[in-house]
């Protein structure tokens, strides 16, 4: 590997890592499941770019609509005005996400996504006081969320409000605020005296006496459903989010989902909430929206929250929020080639087999005696090293031994990323048996190695 120049020489300031930490990769072309560097080593996208890419690299599809729409037009406000391109993706989400989700508000990336959905049901409440026979014209106290423990739901000031994850959170405090903080509803690590089939109810009991005591106070509950990537792939208990959306409606709370990462097939249905049958309020979406070809973002919501803000302007009803790029029809084009390859390939029904498949590649390893655990759903698995597989024990952080076993992946051609001691494998959705094998083996490798 090329060692890294110095840092203080670097122009482009990287989030989150230093890349002074790291081997010096910088690519110059992908092609399907592969990134080639400057200096021409091939690495198997192991996280699909950040969980976007789900046809892969250079698919012909989705270049060639991207080039047809760089004719027609790449950029125009969707303030006031709309594109085409851009109404035909709204009809096309409409379409494919849960139940009566119907109405989309663009943006950019995820946190903005989630931002907009903060801001609509805050609205929404003061939009329905407004209008309630007998109550006061007066703000709505419906002012507070309800967010997870762990929670990562992107990185503006909202977003991070929501946040449980202590390093992105603590430091910021001065700038945030506080949300209801509810459980992390963890498989793995489970509470005294709770057992696999009692953990739904527990965690749903955790949840429901949090609303019982708050939820005059709360616009809206806020999770990821299923898997909460950033905080290490925890896996919440089947059936909980149905449980949750049963609570929302009991207690008077939207539910706003965000499915940045789960989303566009991830888990092995279109959205994670069909796992469930769930139909949230506001639903979030990012990542995968453009197949990783263009940033983009989309918040939907069901008719109920839209037609709260139905009417003119000058009754001072209108959303007020709205992004410059929100809708561009470059992005949208990509969208709905996104959508037309999932239609044509059948792609979603193809997950399930392929997440089957990668995790019988990776058994062997999943016996090691520092693999704790291996989860996930579909294609986004999370395998956690512990010092300690029958007590959990956790390695000390500083052995940072999740960033030295993807550092030896990377070795060995597979570019992966760690979340702490979880090893995130997040392949494009295209990968062929002979690809997720080699992601496997890599894995497999990196971990004997480093915990020989
Ligand atoms: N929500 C979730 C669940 C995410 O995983 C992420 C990104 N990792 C975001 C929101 C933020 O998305 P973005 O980085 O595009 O702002």
């Amino acid at each position: 590997s090329v060692p890294a120049p110095p840092e203080s020489q670097s122009f482009h300031w990287h989030g989150f890592t230093q890349m002074a930490d790291f081997q010096n990769i910088v690519i110059e072309r992908a092609e399907g499941c592969w990134l080639t560097t400057t200096s021409g080593k091939r690495l198997f996208d192991g996280v699909a770019s950040l969980w976007c890419n789900v046809h892969g690299h250079r698919n012909p599809k989705m270049d060639a609509a991207i080039r047809t729409q760089l004719d027609r037009v790449s950029h125009i406000t969707t303030l006031g005005m709309s594109a085409d391109i851009t109404d035909q993706l709204a009809e096309r989400l409409a379409e494919v996400t849960p139940g009566d989700l119907k109405h989309v508000f663009f943006s950019s990336d995820g946190s903005s996504a989630v931002e907009a959905a903060l801001k609509m049901a805050l609205q929404y409440w003061h939009l329905k006081k407004q209008t309630t026979p007998n109550s006061s014209p007066t703000s709505t106290t419906k002012t507070r969320y309800l967010a997870l423990s762990s929670a990562y739901h992107g990185d503006t000031t909202g977003a991070v409000s929501l946040g449980g994850i202590k390093y992105f959170h603590q430091l910021f405090a001065p700038i945030v605020f506080t949300p209801v903080r509810g459980p992390l509803p963890c498989s793995y690590r489970l509470p005294d005296g709770v057992h696999s089939d009692n953990a739904c109810d527990y965690y749903a009991n955790e949840i429901e006496s949090l609303l019982k005591q708050h939820h005059a106070e709360l616009a809206a509950v806020v999770m990821e459903p299923l898997v909460q990537g950033a905080a290490g792939m925890i896996t919440h208990p089947t059936g909980l989010l149905a449980r949750i959306r049963e609570l929302c409606d009991q207690y008077n709370v939207l539910l706003i989902v965000d499915e940045v990462a789960t989303g566009f097939g991830r888990t092995g249905r279109m959205f994670a909430c069909d796992h469930e049958g769930v139909t949230p309020d506001i639903l979030c979406m990012g990542k995968g929206i453009t197949g990783g070809y263009l940033p983009m973002a989309a918040t939907i919501a069901r008719p109920a929250v839209f037609e709260a803000f139905l009417g003119k302007s000058s009754e001072r009803k209108q959303f007020y929020h709205g992004h410059t790029f929100g809708g561009n029809p470059l992005a949208a084009a990509a969208a709905v080639a996104s959508l037309d390859l999932f239609r044509d390939t059948n792609l979603t029904d193809t997950i399930d087999a392929k997440s089957q498949f990668l995790r019988e590649c990776l058994a062997p390893i999943a016996n090691h005696t520092h693999v704790g655990d291996m989860r996930g759903r579909g294609l986004m698995v999370g395998i956690e090293l512990v010092a300690d597989r029958e007590s959990k024990t956790p390695f000390d952080s500083d052995q940072l031994i999740g960033r030295k076993v993807c550092e030896r992946a990377t070795e060995l051609g597979a570019w992966i990323r760690p979340l702490g001691d979880v090893i995130v494998l997040m392949p494009p959705l295209v990968a062929s048996n002979e690809e997720l094998r080699f992601l496997a083996e890599t894995v497999t490798q990196a971990i004997e190695e480093v915990l020989a």
